[in-house]
């Protein structure tokens, strides 16, 4: 049988869950409103879950879902692919980046087949894209771009070896790096313009409408 744990509204949201393991039973009890149930994923979710919860309190906890009260939902993709005991990619910090100026990376990976992962921070993390082809350097170049899961800010200065049988398990070396300024950003397009050794100017990101909503075509801007 599951365990269960009763939240009762008298709870301190801060106050960590002890006791807990994966796929327990967790009933709210929020002013006395609501008893629905969520069955958590991970192993330490509780704790964190309740705090975005608790900033969740517009929402009915019976539309919370398990994907919802992630560890860090920022990066929650990103840990839930790897293994930090096996993989030396850093796990992302809480320091929130300072200055208003804005990173780019351009790592070149190694992987299964090789690609170019492109990242720009925003947010807090880096958005991210597989570049199969490589950045484009010319206005006549379109390149598929897929959307990969956001990155914490630290893996812009991760180069190294992904140990075989990990999730991206190759070599990662920086290809390029600079700040970058934001034109547009959108859910159809991003221009921005680029600041780095290699890559300089305008450049913009298109999503294709066919091929779900993951690909998007980079393209470099006229100046
Ligand atoms: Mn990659």
């Amino acid at each position: 049988m599951l365990p269960k744990v009763v939240i009762h509204n008298s709870i301190s949201l801060d106050e960590p869950l002890t006791n807990f393991e994966p796929n327990m039973e967790l009933h709210y009890r929020i002013a006395g409103n609501y008893k629905p149930q969520v069955h958590l994923i991970g192993s330490n979710t509780v704790k964190v879950g309740i705090e975005l919860f608790a900033k969740r309190r517009d929402t009915p906890p019976s539309e919370c879902t398990g994907d919802q009260l992630g560890e860090d939902k920022a990066l929650k993709d990103y840990h839930a692919k790897r293994d930090f005991k096996a993989t030396a990619e850093p796990q992302g910090s809480d320091e929130k980046t300072k200055g208003t100026s804005k990173i780019f990376v351009v790592q070149e990976h190694q992987a299964r087949r090789l690609h170019y992962d492109f990242r720009l921070e925003r947010d807090g993390v880096l958005k991210s894209w597989a570049v199969p082809k490589g950045i484009p350097e010319n206005t006549a170049d379109k390149r598929l771009a897929v959307e990969t899961e956001d990155h914490p800010i630290d893996y812009a200065q991760f180069e190294g070896t992904i140990p075989e049988g990990q999730y991206g398990a190759g070599t990662v070396t920086i290809w390029d790096k600079g700040t970058y300024e934001t034109k547009v950003w959108n859910e159809k397009m991003i221009e921005f313009t680029l600041h780095g050794k290699k890559l300089t100017g305008r450049y913009v990101l298109v999503r294709l409408k066919r091929g779900g909503d993951k690909n998007w075509l980079m393209l470099k801007g006229k100046e």
